[in-house]
């Protein structure tokens, strides 16, 4: 035991506070200083519940190392809950598919910030082909929520992607921090109550003639609202810069905030 170490007179709440604050790799190489540290770090299994990447200071090749160390036999692989791995957007860097298929437990994946490697039609693909292959069985992984915002995102199919992850997932939906914008919003006319009269004096003049004229415009409009009136894809956590009301509708279909007017500015400015 070393003796040296100032862990040995903190309270574990303490030490578990400190080690929130560290990434994996931080964690793995202070876990290598000495036996002590190696004892104590393993036998708090709250430490690797949560488990951080960051994007700079660290080599991919210790990324790799690292996951490596995440096994059946010390259960550490079994204790990650939550990985948050945003701006890794290096094409080295382990996709966020395999987090996912490596920790049985993971509950909240965050992937944030990768413009270049974010592609939902690629992991739809992929994780299709997985469930096809039997390497993942449907509503097997306990995922329940995954943010994979980048400012940059536009046109993915979202609805896809979602879909695949519901029907992965045990708890049969996963939150994503995306969705697709609803559209521009349609003012209901107010000169609605109007028609109503002027139908009734038509029926009266031409009974017969007018049912087929009627049907032809209905047909188009019941089929209008299923095309998408909007491709675009809102943050679901987008808030007013100015009164930090959120924000459910893209910023080219609602260019100002509906509650205090403030002019909405395109997703990368906001994130730069
Ligand atoms: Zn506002
Ligand atoms: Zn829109």
């Amino acid at each position: 035991i070393n003796q040296l170490s100032v862990f040995t007179k903190l309270p574990s709440e303490l030490i578990l506070d400190i080690f929130s604050y560290l990434d994996i790799v931080t964690i793995f190489r202070f876990l290598d200083t000495c036996r002590y540290h190696r004892y104590l770090l393993l036998n708090l299994p709250e430490i690797w519940q949560r488990v951080r990447f960051i994007p700079f200071r660290t080599l991919i090749s210790e990324i790799y190392a690292v996951l490596r160390r995440f096994r059946k036999e010390n259960r550490l692989v079994d204790f990650v809950r939550e990985i948050y791995m945003d701006s890794t957007d290096s094409q080295h860097f382990p996709s966020p598919l395999v987090m996912l298929i490596k920790f049985p437990n993971l509950h909240t994946l965050s992937s944030r910030y990768r413009r270049n490697q974010t592609s939902l039609t690629t992991d739809t693909h992929t994780l299709k082909d997985l469930l096809r292959n039997g390497d993942i069985l449907p509503h097997s992984l306990k995922l329940r929520k995954w943010d994979i915002f980048h400012p940059y995102m536009t046109k993915e199919d979202v609805v896809g992607f979602k879909s695949i992850l519901d029907a992965i997932s045990t708890v049969g939906g996963v939150v994503l921090d995306i969705k697709m914008c609803p559209g521009p919003i349609i003012y209901e006319p107010t000169s609605t109550p109007p028609p109503p009269p002027t139908t009734t004096t038509t029926t009266t003049t031409t009974t017969i003639t007018t049912p087929p004229p009627q049907d032809p415009p209905t047909s188009p409009q019941t089929t209008q609202p299923t095309q998408p009136a909007c491709t675009n894809i809102v943050w679901t956590l987008e808030k007013c810069r100015v009164c930090d009301a959120s924000q459910d509708r893209c910023y080219r279909c609602v260019g100002q905030c509906r509650s205090c007017g403030a002019v909405r500015a395109p997703p990368f400015i906001n994130h730069q």
